[in-house]
């Protein structure tokens, strides 16, 4: 299947209940041949309005953190668990999550063959690594990991959105990011 096929299915799927209320899907945004993915948890308000990710509030500073790591987003693949905005943004339910994983995440995983996969927040932490996180203690790691029978380097760090609501979370983010620009560049 090429990249682009994925891309309509999602915008028309119906798989889930999340469809009924969604205004737009969001399938990701970015190139196919990106080393670095990036997954979220899913589409909030903006980001349903707009068909893009992170393309609100919590998309702006995830822009200001990737300045950090000295990543350009149109060189990474950025994407989420689930493709359509749950009601009043709400978790993700685990049924929702594997119908959405099993047909696209680990879709696009597969075409995508990153070496690196950075994981916003708990919910893709746990879809990717198939077990709880306990983002306190294993923010700012990185892990071998294999999803979709693709091998790559998983990077757990908070959901940018964690960090506006204030708490030291941003500082935390920030400093997550700047390991990750150092990860990235031996990586190179
Ligand atoms: N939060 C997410 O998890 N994903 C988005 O795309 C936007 C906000």
């Amino acid at each position: 299947m090429v990249t682009e096929d994925l891309e309509r299915r999602i915008r028309i799927c119906t798989l889930c209940r999340l469809h009924k209320s969604r205004k737009n899907a969001v399938p990701g945004e970015g190139p196919y041949h990106a080393k670095i993915v990036f997954v979220g948890e899913g589409p909030g308000r903006m980001e349903d309005l707009h068909g893009v990710p992170f393309y609100g509030a919590a998309g702006k500073f995830l822009n200001e953190l990737l300045k950090i790591a000295e990543l350009q987003r149109h060189d990474v693949y950025v994407t989420n668990v689930v493709r359509c905005r749950p009601p009043e943004n709400r978790v993700p339910i685990d049924d929702e999550i594997e119908i959405c994983t099993s047909n696209y995440l680990k879709k696009q995983i597969t075409m995508i063959k990153p070496k690196l996969v950075v994981t916003l927040g708990r919910t893709s932490a746990r879809a990717l690594l198939g077990r709880n996180v306990v983002m306190n203690e294993e923010h700012g790691t990185l892990l071998d990991c294999t999803y979709a029978g693709v091998r790559f380097k998983l990077f757990i760090t908070y959901h940018p959105a964690a960090a506006l609501y204030g708490g030291n979370t941003r500082q935390k983010l920030q400093m997550d990011f700047q390991k990750l620009g150092q990860i990235t560049k031996e990586m190179k």
